[in-house]
């Protein structure tokens, strides 16, 4: 009958619906060959990062980072740190003490850096960083007091010592001018003087996931890494220094901040990038940069998934083929509604709640279907960063010439402490593709302020200053 055929026509328009949607997500699964190809391509980047006649062109930069030995404990002292580059900008006092009240306590405070000053002048941003100073040190009564500081800054930088470090090109939302190629604690000092109101000893310059790091093995002494996953993505590590050719020296150890973030800026991943990806590399601020990152993190996850919806919704596949002005908006959504809409205990109701929060209306239908972009694409993440991770591990491992490796990586970051699966995907795929490694994950609380502080101490220590 005609009434049947219609039934019949509306299914299979489901049904084929579905099916385009469901060839849309395959492009983001990632199969066990494909991954373990991802984690020997890694491997091969951080090799070539680290010695002399490769690592100037590297994608996977593996800068030195000045830290030699992870805390003991012995540590001591008040401290002033910095933190930039994460979700806010903070700045801190650090109390740190040894012995049988051995603690670290801290007081911070957290200031917007608007987007004007991001991307306007490098001395704008300076000047600003040192206006927040100000106010803390007025805060805290502390005017007077000239504190070690440490800077937590985290971008990629070239360092030459503890307290040196350039700017090799800004990431995430910052585009400040004038400060690639420069000196950023130049840049502060300079700042400070300008301001001609209080002066500062800054004593070390720290890439977060190196202070995530520290403050890890503060506690647990096989933390010989830190990971971030959050606005950006990183990974640092403890390397033996007769691996790392830039730096003068074969004893002992160095923390190599690697700055993966940057991986497959050579080609290496194409074949895994789908063109939401490149369409989110182009929309950004640093086009064919950190592809690796833009796969992985905060920052770019909402946006990948903002470009699949806009292509399912102009195929006619969603939000009834209508483009709004809320899908066309950079950066709606965040990595908190990401971890909401894929929370498992949210009914569907709530997630096209969330949807109308956003200004997207949702049939329920629709809602089943953003929920899948974005269990897709914080899948994908999650099993890059594992496949990353094991190449570290294993390298370590191989670099020990052990059978077996138990280690510890300290880890931060919004996207790894938010999201409800993105931390077990990480660690089923690094179990996966590292067999010979332990791996523990543990959650470094605050690695950005206590571990500035902390490799401040140790350097003071090292300089014989305590
Ligand atoms: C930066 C790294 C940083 C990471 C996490 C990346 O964009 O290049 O230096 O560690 O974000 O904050
Ligand atoms: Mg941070």
């Amino acid at each position: 009958s005609k009434g049947a055929a219609m039934v019949t026509a509306v299914a299979q328009r489901l049904l084929s619906q579905r099916q385009h949607v469901a060839d849309t997500l395959d492009l983001f699964r990632l199969d066990q060959e494909q991954l373990r190809q991802v984690r020997d391509r890694m491997r091969v980047e951080l090799e070539r990062g680290l010695k002399k006649d490769s690592h100037t062109t590297a994608s996977v930069k593996m800068l030195p980072s000045y830290v030699c030995r992870t805390p003991d404990g012995s540590e001591t002292g008040k401290y002033l740190a910095l933190d930039l580059g994460g979700t806010n900008f903070r700045v801190l006092v650090v109390k740190i003490r040894t012995g049988i009240r051995k603690s670290v306590r801290m007081y911070n405070k957290i200031y917007a850096i608007p987007h004007e000053i991001m991307q306007g002048t490098g001395e704008e941003l300076f000047d600003h960083i040192v206006q927040c100073i100000s106010d803390f040190l007025d805060y805290m009564g502390m005017k007077n007091t000239r504190l070690p500081l440490g800077f937590t800054f985290s971008f990629p930088c070239q360092q030459a010592g503890i307290d040196k470090g350039t700017l090799v090109s800004w990431t995430k939302g910052f585009k400040a001018t004038d400060c690639e190629g420069n000196d950023v604690v130049d840049m502060l000092r300079e700042a400070i003087k300008r301001r001609n109101e209080f002066d500062l000893d800054i004593v070390a310059v720290v890439n977060d996931t190196v202070g995530t790091m520290m403050t890890c093995a503060y506690e647990d002494p096989k933390c010989e890494i830190g990971l971030i996953a959050g606005t950006g993505s990183n990974v640092c590590y403890m390397e033996e220094m007769r691996n790392i050719e830039t730096v003068e020296g074969d004893e002992g150890q160095m923390c190599v901040n690697t700055e993966w973030g940057g991986f497959g800026e050579n080609g290496c991943i194409e074949d895994i990038r789908t063109k939401y990806d490149k369409e989110v590399d182009e929309g950004s601020l640093n086009s064919g940069k950190q592809r690796f990152e833009k796969m992985t993190s905060g920052m770019y996850l909402g946006e990948i998934v903002r470009q699949i919806l806009i292509d399912l919704t102009s195929r006619g596949l969603l939000f009834r083929g209508r483009i709004t002005e809320p899908l066309k908006t950079r950066g709606i959504f965040e990595t908190k509604f990401l971890s909401q809409i894929e929370s498992d205990r949210l009914a569907l109701l709530q997630v096209r709640s969330i949807l109308q929060h956003l200004g997207l209306d949702s049939t329920c239908d629709d809602s089943i279907i953003v929920k899948e972009v974005c269990g897709a694409v914080s899948r994908r993440a999650a099993q890059l960063c594992g496949a990353g991770m094991a190449a570290v591990v294993d390298k370590i491992r191989e670099n020990r010439g052990l059978d077996h490796l138990e280690v510890t990586v300290g880890v931060d970051g919004t996207l790894y402490k938010l999201h409800p699966h993105f931390s077990r995907i990480l660690k089923a795929t690094v179990k996966e593709l590292a067999p010979k490694c332990d791996v523990e994950f543990v959650l470094s609380e605050d690695g950005s302020g206590k571990g500035a502080a902390l490799i401040t101490a140790v350097a003071k220590s090292f300089n014989g200053e305590t």
